[in-house]
């Protein structure tokens, strides 16, 4: 919502500013009862007791949970759409869907696709990070592939499976405008060890993930700086008693934070208990890896061959079935949609914790942990 005055002086900041009162805060860190959240132009302001400042609007939410909006690294696309279409309005579209399930902040992924499709769209998407309209904030772009096996390609286009050349990804950084944050690869692919170094000195976050990589290999990747798993246990190889393979190795290095999509249907939901106790909450990221179907059906569809094509269920659907299934209390789980994806990507002061200075992105849940309300910059989205 955007008002001009009289003498053409945007309000919008107005809009930014208030007090919400009647929720127990949860930073995620800490548990704040009897406080109420003030803003000022977007920017949390502080937690206060009772006294509202004067000319302050008030947002009541009696016996609610204030939490920080959520951040979505890993999905695709939503309401029919994917960001490799490539245009605007779609981009916009989608970011528009995924705000309305309390994503403020995400990182748009595109997943293996001929060069020219995968330059188009990431200036698809950096222009409708311009938009006025109610948007998920991308604070990075994600190239899931196309330096992954063909063996673990999972719905990835097998015909754009590459190995990536110095002079492609030159490119790919100088379109980006340093907002390509996160880039997969398969550790076993030929100069993998080098790539991985290659995006580590330039500040991109290297996932392991989309690979068939021995334990051994894995390790070595690990070594050269990989950062994250791209959805763990999904198209990787899995563990056996004398090759640990990819997923043993990544369970097994501590530093290394893993995504899961945690909807129930990608990973059998007992693994979630295994996943939370050897990753501990803190390097734990829950993802939708959204399909375009996301916003339009309950559950993942497949191909005929029985691939899962995406996920479709929404952040809090997922953080209330890690919860069911892992042992994790509330403050525990929340980090793995909020400040954890937020500290792998050196943005925790800005976003994804509710703190003095940081973004006023907070998303109200009632006591099932279903979203009431959504706060972008300050301003009310939902
Ligand atoms: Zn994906």
């Amino acid at each position: 919502m955007k008002t001009k005055s009289a003498s053409g002086i945007s309000l919008r900041s107005d809009y930014r500013s208030g007090f919400i009162a009647g929720c127990t805060i949860f930073t995620p860190l800490r548990r704040i009862e009897r406080n109420g959240i003030l803003f000022r132009q977007g920017r949390i302001v502080g937690f206060i007791d009772s006294q509202t400042p004067e000319d302050t609007v008030i947002h009541s939410f009696d016996g609610c949970l204030a939490v920080p909006g959520f951040i979505d690294i890993h999905f695709h696309g939503a309401s029919g759409i994917n960001f490799l279409d490539g245009t605007v309005d779609s981009a916009v579209t989608a970011l528009a869907t995924h705000l309305k399930e309390g994503t403020t902040s995400c990182v748009p992924t595109l997943m293996t696709a001929p060069p020219d499709v995968i330059r188009k769209a990431i200036t698809a998407i950096l222009e409708a990070r311009q938009s006025d309209m109610s948007i998920s904030e991308v604070i990075g772009i994600n190239l899931e592939g196309p330096y992954i096996s063909a063996d673990r390609k999972g719905v990835h286009d097998r015909e754009s499976i590459r190995a990536i050349t110095a002079d492609e990804m030159e490119r790919l950084l100088e379109i980006s405008q340093g907002m390509l944050r996160i880039v997969t690869v398969a550790p076993e692919m030929e100069g993998a060890l080098t790539f991985i170094r290659y995006l580590t000195d330039r500040g991109i976050i290297a996932s392991a993930g989309h690979t068939n990589a021995s334990y051994d290999e894995m390790m070595a990747a690990v070594k050269s700086g990989v950062k994250l798993a791209t959805h763990l246990f999904n198209a990787m190889r899995g563990i056996m008693q004398r090759e640990p393979g990819a997923l043993g190795a990544l369970l097994v290095s501590d530093d290394v934070y893993s995504e899961l999509i945690a909807d129930g249907e990608h990973v059998h939901p007992a693994l979630f208990r295994l996943v939370a106790r050897v990753k501990g909450a803190e390097r734990l990221i829950l993802i939708t890896d959204a399909s375009p179907e996301y916003g339009m059906r309950k559950t993942a569809s497949r191909t005929k061959n029985g691939t899962l094509v995406g996920g479709t269920l929404p952040l809090p659907g997922e953080l209330k079935l890690l919860m069911q299934h892992s042992g994790l209390e509330l403050e525990s789980a929340l980090r793995t949609i909020t400040l954890n994806p937020a500290a792998l990507l050196g943005l925790e002061r800005r976003v994804g914790s509710l703190r003095k200075g940081a973004d006023a992105d907070i998303v109200i849940l009632d006591r099932n942990l279903d979203v009431k309300a959504v706060f972008s910059k300050g301003e009310r989205v939902v």
